[in-house]
Parts: C-alpha cells; sequence; structure tokens
C-alpha cells in the first residue's frame, strides 16, 4: 500500500518539475514585449510591430510612437544626429496639485524617454537628401508643448537655415500646450511661428505630419506646414478643441469621424492621408517638386529681370 502511494507521489512530483520547467522556458520576462492594436485588439510581440514600422498588420492602426521610433523609421538607415539645443528653465510657474508636482512629472517623463522635452529635433538624410526632422513624443507629458519643446523647435528651425537643409518635416503628436506652464507655453506659439516663418524667408520647404495635432500646436506651428500630411485612422484627431467640447458648444451632432483623417480631408485642413510606409517617399518627392518649382521661379526671375533691362537699354 505504502509503495503504491509512494509511487503515484513520485511520479506527482515528477510530473509537477516537468510541468514547472515548460513554464520557465516560456520567457515570462518578456511578457512587456507584447502589444496589443487599441482598434482591433491583435496581439503583436514588439518586435513584430516595429518591423512593421507600429502599423497594425490586421487593422492599419497606426500606433502613437515616440520621437526615437519616427527618427529610426523616417531617416536613412536609422542614422540620424540629435540636434543639442539651449536649456532652458523647466517648471517656470514650480506648479503643482494636492497630488502631484510638475518637476516629479517632467522627471519621470525624462527617465520614460530618455528625451528632455516632449519635442526633439534631429538631422540626416532621407532618400539622400538633408533633412532636419522634429518629432513630438505622446510619452513626455502627453507630448504637450512647454518652453523647452518650442525653442527645441525653433533652434531645429535655425539649424535647417544654418545648414540650407532642403526641407524641416516635423512630426505631430501632441496633447497641445502644456497647462503647467501656463503662457510661458503660450509663448511658444508665436515662438514656433516665427521658426516657420524663417524657413519660408529662406525657401525651405516645411511638412506637417500628424497623428494627433490640437490645441496651441494645430493653432500654431502645426497648422502652417507647406504641406499637412496625417495618419489614417479613426483615433487620428486633428482641431483646435476636443469633440466634446465643440459638441457641447454648438449642441449640434457631429459626425462619428469628426476630426479624424477621413472626416478631416474633406474639410481642406490637411492635403492628404498618409500611411507611414509611404512618408519618406511622399516628402522627398514634394521637396524635389517644390525645389525645381522654386529654381524655375528664380529662372523665370532672372530671365525677366534680363528682359527688363534690355527694354530699359
Ligand atoms: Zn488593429
Amino acid at each position: 500500500m505504502t509503495n503504491w502511494l509512494e509511487k503515484i507521489l513520485s511520479k506527482a512530483k515528477q510530473a509537477k518539475a516537468k510541468i514547472s520547467d515548460a513554464f520557465k522556458k516560456i520567457p515570462l520576462q518578456n511578457a512587456d514585449l507584447w502589444n496589443s492594436c487599441p482598434e482591433c485588439k491583435k496581439m503583436f510581440l514588439r518586435k513584430q510591430l516595429k518591423e512593421n514600422l507600429y502599423v497594425c498588420t490586421q487593422c492599419d492602426y497606426h500606433f502613437r510612437i515616440g520621437a526615437n521610433e519616427r527618427f529610426k523609421i523616417f531617416f536613412d538607415n536609422d542614422q540620424f544626429e540629435i540636434i543639442q539645443t539651449k536649456n532652458l528653465p523647466e517648471d517656470p510657474n514650480r506648479f503643482e496639485t494636492e497630488l502631484k508636482k510638475y518637476k516629479d512629472q517632467l522627471k519621470s517623463a525624462k527617465r520614460k524617454t530618455g528625451q528632455t522635452a516632449s519635442l526633439v529635433s534631429a538631422y540626416g538624410k532621407v532618400n539622400n537628401l538633408d533633412m532636419v526632422c522634429s518629432s513630438f513624443d505622446f510619452n513626455f507629458n502627453g507630448g504637450t508643448l512647454s518652453l523647452q519643446s518650442g525653442q527645441n523647435f525653433y533652434e531645429a528651425c535655425e539649424f535647417a537655415v544654418k545648414n540650407q537643409a532642403s526641407a524641416l518635416t516635423v512630426f505631430i503628436t501632441t496633447g497641445g500646450a502644456a497647462l503647467q506652464e501656463n503662457l510661458f507655453a503660450l509663448y511658444q506659439m508665436p515662438k514656433t511661428i516665427l521658426g516657420v516663418q524663417m524657413l519660408k524667408e529662406n525657401k525651405i520647404p516645411y511638412f506637417v505630419i500628424a497623428n494627433v495635432n490640437i490645441g496651441g500646436v494645430s493653432a500654431s506651428f502645426g497648422s502652417l506646414g507647406d504641406f499637412h500630411l496625417m495618419e489614417p485612422g479613426k483615433k487620428t484627431i486633428w482641431g483646435f478643441a476636443g469633440k466634446r467640447v465643440v459638441q457641447g458648444t454648438i449642441s449640434e451632432p457631429l459626425p462619428e469621424d469628426f476630426q479624424s483623417a477621413s472626416h478631416v480631408i474633406t474639410t481642406g485642413a490637411i492635403d492628404m492621408i498618409s500611411h507611414r510606409k509611404d512618408q519618406r517617399n511622399v516628402v522627398t518627392n514634394l521637396v524635389s517638386i517644390l525645389l525645381k518649382k522654386s529654381q524655375s521661379q528664380e529662372y523665370n526671375t532672372e530671365n525677366n529681370e534680363e528682359k527688363i533691362q534690355a527694354v530699359n537699354q
């Protein structure tokens, strides 16, 4: 009887060990490498998602990616250099609520993204053209426009002008101006507009590619591009105030896809809906067209001046 019981117990122990080994072989430490699509809930290994440029293979949902991922996708062979900028005082209002201090929020955002602000800029080649690129990172305090982010964008414009870049492209995934910085954040609206003005005066094409473009960003440099591109999807947003605020203000029903790419394209606010895999080629093709046009305009101007001189002589 005892032998019989011991045999069963021993087999049970062996089975338990096997099950335990089998679970050990499953890389549980990789659990954080899984992502699910917010739209269709399909599960992806992060590696698969990265290979597909962070776009869902099932429903084409464009994930809200950070600046580093943007730069890696956009620049040739993942090669780019971050543009170093002047450090401005952070948390100028020493803002805090009962729940948390803004300073702590910034610390955690920096740790999470490895960036100094919600917008950073880089330069490199895109299809062999010299390109300056700025990008918001939604993981940094909801991609809000702060004193430092405005400075970073402005210095990117200066860099593009100084180095005669072929174009400047900004990727926008933002929650608008950083409320915690109050007027300091709102001052970034005219400042970034001056940056765009500098590009225009120097005939450097400026492209806006947006996933979420609202508030103080859409009311300033986010709507001043030579071309406005928007990523596809129901969860993309382009507007000033949110849908619920607009609905409450006008007390009228709004289309279901209000402010998403499929709706905004019908309003004329954007020029094109562009899939992430096409954005490099779309921008460089447009740059080629614009530069040829600008060269031919200069040529025509020179010709006209020659004609005027000839007539005057
Ligand atoms: Zn999906």
